[in-house]
Formats: C-alpha cells, sequence, structure tokens
C-alpha cells in the first residue's frame, strides 16, 4: 500500500469557528464535504486536541469559513499552529456574525456556512460531526476557494535552499536543523508528527 495515494485526494480548507460561554475560537481543517442535499447537510470531522472540537461537542453549533486563494500563510498559522486554550484567537481578526451568533471571517474567505450537528460518529482521533445547512452565505463569488494542493504550491513557505542536515515538515514547512529527527518528533508549528517530515536534500 502506497500512503501517498492519500495526498491525491483533493481537499479545501477551511477555518471551523465554534462559541461557548461567550468565548469564541476556531481551527484550521480540510475535512468539510456536502454529504446530502435534501436536506442541506455537511460533515466534518474535527481533531479531539482541539478546543473547538470540545464547544462543538458541548454547543452543537459551528460556522465554516472557506477560505479562498487570497489566505495568507498568517493565516494559516493563525488559525492552524496555535490553541485557542493559549491564546485568544480573535485578536487582530476580520470577522463578523451569523444568525446563529457564531463568528465567520469576511477576509480572505469567499463564503460561510453555518451548521447544527444532528448526529456524531467518533472515529478515534477525531469525532466525525454531521450536520444541518441553517445558514450560509457567498460572500466573495469570483475568488476561488484554496485548495490543500494550492496550499502547498503557492503559500507555504518553501525551504531555503541551504546544504544543511535537517528536515521539513511537508504541512507547514518547518524546518528542524539536525539529523536524525527524533521518533517522537511533534512540529512546534502544526503538531504533526515526525512522518509528515521528509529530509531537507530531497
Ligand atoms: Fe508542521
Amino acid at each position: 500500500m502506497d500512503p501517498k495515494a492519500m495526498f491525491k485526494l483533493s481537499y479545501g480548507l477551511f477555518v471551523l469557528t465554534a462559541r461557548q460561554d461567550g468565548k469564541d475560537n476556531g481551527c484550521i481543517v480540510n475535512t468539510v464535504e456536502q454529504v446530502t442535499a435534501e436536506p442541506l447537510r455537511i460533515t466534518v470531522a474535527v481533531d479531539k486536541t482541539h478546543l473547538t472540537h470540545d464547544m462543538i461537542k458541548a454547543t452543537g453549533r459551528f460556522n465554516v469559513s472557506i477560505l479562498s486563494e487570497l489566505a495568507q500563510m498568517d493565516t494559516f498559522r493563525h488559525w492552524g499552529f496555535v490553541s485557542g486554550r493559549d491564546v485568544d484567537k480573535m485578536i487582530g481578526v476580520t470577522y463578523s456574525r451569523s444568525e446563529n451568533g457564531l463568528v465567520y471571517l469576511t477576509d480572505q474567505t469567499n463564503a460561510y456556512i453555518s451548521g447544527k450537528v444532528i448526529q456524531e460518529i467518533d472515529l478515534g482521533t477525531h469525532t466525525l460531526f454531521i450536520a444541518d445547512v441553517e445558514a450560509a452565505e457567498v460572500l466573495a463569488p469570483d475568488e476561488r476557494s484554496v485548495t490543500y494542493a494550492f496550499y502547498q504550491d503557492n503559500i507555504k513557505p518553501k525551504p531555503a535552499p541551504v546544504k544543511k542536515k535537517g528536515w521539513v515538515c511537508t504541512v507547514c514547512g518547518y524546518i528542524y536543523e539536525g539529523d536524525p529527527l527524533p521518533e517522537d518528533f511533534v512540529c512546534p508549528w502544526c503538531k504533526h508528527p515526525a512522518s509528515d517530515f521528509v529530509p531537507l536534500d530531497k
């Protein structure tokens, strides 16, 4: 089996937001799918270690902001590489609120969708939330949605061409200087494991 076949699946990239007890939070996900049209229904799989996961589980509500190709690396760092447990993720963010009171992004975003959870499936590391669409709006009809492939090719920083021994994170571009990479290494930026690193000289 070649697990790299999974990289051929196409994904969008989204900021998933939730609100609980007056606190807003969000994280980056690539797992939003429309699964039925009547009724309009979507799914999202969320890592159980994310604060946003616990907030959706508690409140049954979330918003999906669909990132466009205008999305900047700082946006991915902001929503993807730090936890809402450590920082207030709403600082410095341009946003509005949908009917459900939750935040959606108005910058680098071409649409948002509000979901109401109707079922959860425990996937081990993640929970799959199945949700009815309660509201949805197009914000920028001419901006293309960003895909994971576009992010890899055009947004993620390229490693500098230096002849150092080291490893680079294929998810976010973080460089570990040194060799070998410890087996239990976890990327300090995106929290992905050593298996997502490749040698710098490859
Ligand atoms: Fe990383």
